[in-house]
């Protein structure tokens, strides 16, 4: 009997798993492909998780970024520079969520990979997962299947619109040339396109974050790869499901709790699913810990802490998505060409501001420039 059995090991799950055994509970990880496993993501990470990892994540980092570029239908350039103190990581994620792994496994952490959850059950106090190598029992279970898995539902939550997202992964026989984090507004409806370049890879990605999903994502890539001097013939398409945020919800339930994407947390606004999955790893293990202990309010408690700290600011990337991406033209012209926006997206992603701190501003100045006069 375990613990805690976590099911999924991408960065949610490994975290929760590694911050439960230095808490000396005992925890199975559970993943269904072989590791290490490539997860469609293009891959960049907000420096600013280092502050809440008490190891080194450097070895699991591709390259670091400052030079942005963005583009109107493949015009009207503009680049820019984070003033961060540290750049944006870009990361590999079959290295960056392997490496997370071995965190948790250097720490006891039982992994069983090539194993699917296939069916769990409450009984006696207790879950049972049941795979194909066998049925496994803790005291708590942990759903960091992302955002294509089954243990929602399962475990009774109300299911959350899951869109596609798309990634072309083009490797390179020579590194990248002054590699820049580029952003094409215009190309797709309500949504964008990007590149943020591996050392010897680039790595597009298209999500459309309004209304239904893209309509030819692998045209969209193609020309995108083409116009940055790629060959999308030479790439891999994959495409993946994406929870994005959509309101505040209970993400606990009897002995049990969702993390990461299988808890809905990406932001609405750019797709930032590694940072949200890592924080709520992370407030998941001390909720299991404390109810471990004894505390009959920590599973609820660790929903409230979600909502008030990441929520209730996603929030107001969710409205600043739901009018900038409705009116892409002019929110291109208005906001990102302004030359605080890239100052402003550093400083989001490093924490020193929030979105509350920025929506009023945004909306009115994309909203205000569509009133005539
Ligand atoms: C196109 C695209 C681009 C993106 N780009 C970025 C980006 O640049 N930066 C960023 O921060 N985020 C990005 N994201 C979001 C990010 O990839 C996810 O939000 C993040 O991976 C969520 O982490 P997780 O641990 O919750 O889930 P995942 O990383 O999805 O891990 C879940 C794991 O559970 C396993 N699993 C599923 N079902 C079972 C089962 N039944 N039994 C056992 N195991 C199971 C899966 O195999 C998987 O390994 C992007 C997403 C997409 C689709």
């Amino acid at each position: 009997m375990f613990d805690c059995i976590v099911v999924g090991a991408g960065p949610a799950g490994s975290t929760t798993a590694y911050q439960l055994a230095k808490r000396g509970r005992s925890v199975l990880l559970l993943e269904k492909h072989t590791l290490p496993r490539y997860k469609p993501c293009t891959g960049a990470v907000a420096p600013s998780i280092a502050s809440w990892l008490d190891f080194d994540i450097t070895p699991a980092i591709d390259q670091k970024l400052r030079r942005i570029s963005y583009t109107w239908q493949l015009d009207d350039p503009i680049e820019a520079e984070l003033e961060t103190d540290e750049p944006m990581w870009i990361v590999r994620r079959d290295i960056f969520d392997q490496y997370l792994v071995e965190q948790a496994t250097r720490l006891g952490v039982t992994v069983k990979d090539g194993t699917s959850a296939l069916s769990i059950k409450f009984q006696d106090q207790t879950w049972t997962v049941n795979t194909e190598h066998g049925s496994f029992v803790a005291h708590y279970l942990i759903a960091a299947d992302g955002a294509d898995g089954p243990m929602a539902k399962w475990l009774g939550f109300k299911s959350e619109k899951v869109r596609q997202g798309y990634v072309l992964e083009i490797d390179l026989s020579e590194p990248v040339a002054s590699p820049t984090m580029s952003f094409e507004f215009g190309l797709v409806k309500q949504g964008c396109l990007w590149n943020f370049p591996k050392s010897q890879r680039q790595s597009l990605g298209a999500v459309r974050f309004l209304g239904g999903n893209l309509k030819h994502p692998e045209q969209s890539l193609a020309t995108y790869a083409q116009a940055l001097g790629g060959d999308a013939e030479a790439g891999t398409l994959y495409s993946h499901g994406l929870k994005l945020w959509s309101g505040n919800r209970p993400l606990h339930t009897q002995q049990a709790l969702l993390v990461g994407e299988a808890a809905a947390l990406v932001d609405p606004m750019t797709a930032e699913g590694i940072r949200p999955a890592i924080f709520s790893g992370i407030q998941a293990a001390t909720a299991i810990d404390n109810a471990l202990n004894g505390d009959d309010q920590a599973l609820a408690n660790y929903s409230q802490t979600i909502h008030s700290i990441w929520g209730n600011d996603i929030q107001w990337s969710q409205r600043i998505a739901s009018v900038f991406f409705r009116m892409q033209k002019i929110g291109y012209r208005v906001g990102i060409k302004r030359p605080t926006a890239t100052k402003r997206l550093g400083q989001l992603l490093a924490g020193e501001i929030r979105y509350a701190d920025l929506a009023n501003r945004v909306i009115k100045r994309i909203s205000g420039s569509f009133l005539p006069g």
